[in-house]
C-alpha cells in the first residue's frame, strides 16, 4: 500500500477536488440551497468521502488476527463449533484480551439480566485492546450508555409483538413474513433491536412455535416472502436448517426465503462448503447479513460471502448506522465498495431504532442523509444503500432522501446534481 506522496500526480488530483468540494460548499451557501449546505456542513468527513477511491482506501480492509489465540491450531480456530464454544462472556475471559474501563465493567454487571455479553474468539481478535472507541468494541462490549432509558425508548420499537398473529411470526407487509427460528447469536450486538428476548434462553422458539409458524405461512397463501430470522438462524445445526428451509420450500406459495444473519460477520467460519451446499438446495434464497465498519471486512469474511455467491446465494448487507461506530461517509463507502467487490450488495442503512439502552448509539437523521448526499455520485449507485427509518411502533421502512430537489411546479422540476449543478427538466 504506497501512500501519495506531494509530487504523486494521484495526491495532486485529490487536493484539487478537495478545494472543489470546499468550493461546492460555497456555491450551495451563495446560491441559497440550505438543505444542501447544510447537509455538506455537517460532517467534514463526509466532503473528505467526495473523493474518487484511490488503491488506499480500496485495499484497506479489516485484518483479523488471533490475539491470545496465536498459538490455536488452524483446524480449531477455523472450526465454528471451537468458537462457539469458547466464546467470551465474563470480565475475566474479556480481561484476557481488552484493557476494560471502568464504565465498561460496570456496564457488564448492569446488562448481565437483560442483555447478555457473548463474542466469539475470531470477533474478539478484531478489538483494539487499548482503544475504548474502537467500532468493533463498541458493538459488542457494553458500556453506560446501555443502562440508560431514555423517554420514548421502547422495548418493541418495530411494534414486532403487535403483528404477531400466532408466535414466532411477524406479518406486517401483505406478501412477507418474519420468521423467529431461535434467540442465540453468537455475538450479542449491544444495538440489537430484539434486546427483549433475543439472548434470553428462556424465550427460544420450542418445537412447537416452530411448527406453529409453518402451518401460518402454509395457510396463508398471499405470503410469498418468508425471512427467516431471530437472533440468528446459523445457531441451528445444518440439519435442523435443512428441515426448516425444506419444509418452507413445501409450501407451495414460498417463493422466496431469506435467511437473516449476521455470521458472515461475526462467524465466518460458520460457513462450511457442507453448509453452503446444504443452503443452496433451497433457492430461491437469499442472504441478509450485517457489516457495519471495515474492521470487520476481513480475509475470513470475504472468503464466506465469495464463497455464498459462487453458489448463487446473493447476499445484501444491512448496515445500522451507529454514533461512534460509522457515522462518517468514508467508513460506509469504504465498507460498502469493500462488500461489493465480495458480490454482497449494499442494501438498507438503518437509522437507529428506539430500542431501549441503545440511545447512545443514536445519530441526528441530519447526519444520516449527509453520508447519504456524500455517497450518491463518487461511487456506483450499487454501493449506495437505501437509507430508511423503520417507523417506531409498526409503520414500515420510511426512505430517507437527500433533498435534491429545489422546486417544482406544473412546468418543470429544478434540482441539483451531487455536485451541486443546478438542472431543469420538464414536469410533463
Ligand atoms: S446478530 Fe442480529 S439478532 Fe443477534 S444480537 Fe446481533 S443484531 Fe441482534
Amino acid at each position: 500500500m504506497t501512500e501519495p506522496t506531494s509530487d504523486d500526480p494521484c495526491a495532486t488530483r485529490i487536493a484539487g477536488e478537495q478545494r472543489s468540494v470546499a468550493s461546492r460548499h460555497a456555491q450551495f451557501v451563495s446560491e441559497g440551497h440550505e438543505v444542501a449546505a447544510r447537509e455538506f456542513a455537517v460532517s467534514p468527513s463526509a466532503a473528505v468521502a467526495e473523493l474518487p477511491l484511490g488503491p488506499v482506501a480500496r485495499d484497506v480492509l479489516g485484518q483479523s488476527s488471533r490475539s491470545i489465540w496465536a498459538d490455536v491450531p488452524d483446524a480449531l480456530w477455523n472450526d465454528w463449533r471451537w468458537q462457539q464454544r469458547n466464546r467470551l462472556r465474563t470480565i475475566a475471559d474479556i480481561e484476557a484480551i481488552v484493557r476494560l474501563t471502568e464504565g465498561e465493567r460496570r456496564a457488564i454487571e448492569g446488562t448481565a439480566d437483560a442483555f447478555r455479553m457473548a463474542l466469539t474468539p475470531y470477533y474478539a481478535a478484531l478489538i483494539d485492546p487499548d482503544d475504548p472507541a474502537c467500532p468493533v468494541r463498541a458493538q459488542a462490549i457494553p458500556v453506560e450508555g446501555e443502562l440508560v432509558r431514555q423517554p420514548g425508548d421502547l422495548d418493541d420499537p418495530l411494534g414486532e409483538e403487535r403483528f404477531m398473529p400466532v408466535p414466532g411470526i411477524t406479518h406486517r407487509y401483505p406478501d412477507r413474513v418474519l420468521f423467529y427460528v431461535t434467540h442465540n447469536c453468537p455475538v450479542y450486538c449491544r444495538h440489537c433491536t430484539r434486546k427483549r428476548k433475543v439472548s434470553d434462553p428462556t424465550s427460544a422458539a420450542a418445537h412447537d412455535q416452530l411448527a406453529g409458524g409453518l402451518a401460518y405461512i402454509a395457510a396463508h397463501p398471499e405470503v410469498r416472502d418468508v425471512l427467516v430470522s431471530g437472533g440468528d438462524p446459523m445457531t441451528l445445526s445444518d440439519d435442523r436448517l435443512d428441515q426448516l428451509l425444506a419444509a418452507l420450500r413445501a409450501i407451495p406459495h414460498v417463493e422466496v426465503i431469506r435467511l437473516c444473519t449476521r455470521n458472515p460477520v461475526t462467524l465466518p467460519q460458520r460457513f462450511t462448503d457442507a453448509t453452503i451446499a446444504m443452503l443452496a438446495k433451497h433457492h430461491p434464497l437469499f442472504v441478509h447479513t450485517h457489516f457495519n465498519h471495515w474492521k470487520e471486512c476481513t480475509p475470513e469474511a470475504a472468503r464466506t460471502l465469495r464463497a455464498l455467491a459462487d453458489r448463487g446465494l446473493n447476499c445484501a448487507n444491512q448496515m445500522v448506522l451507529l454514533k461512534g461506530v460509522n457515522d462518517e461517509a468514508d467508513i460506509v463507502r469504504r465498507t460498502n465498495v469493500w462488500l461489493l467487490r465480495q458480490r454482497c450488495r449494499p442494501y438498507y442503512l438503518f437509522q437507529a431504532d428506539l430500542a431501549t439502552g441503545i440511545s447512545h448509539f443514536r445519530v441526528p437523521v441530519e447526519k444520516g442523509l449527509a453520508i447519504m448526499r456524500a455517497l450518491r455520485g463518487p461511487v456506483s449507485g450499487m454501493a449506495v444503500p437505501t437509507y430508511v427509518i423503520d417507523a417506531p411502533g409498526g409503520g414500515g421502512k420510511i426512505p430517507m432522501v437527500p433533498d435534491y430537489v429545489e422546486s417544482r411546479d406544473d412546468e418543470k422540476v429544478v434540482f441539483t446534481n451531487w455536485q451541486g449543478d443546478r438542472y431543469e427538466y420538464p414536469a410533463r
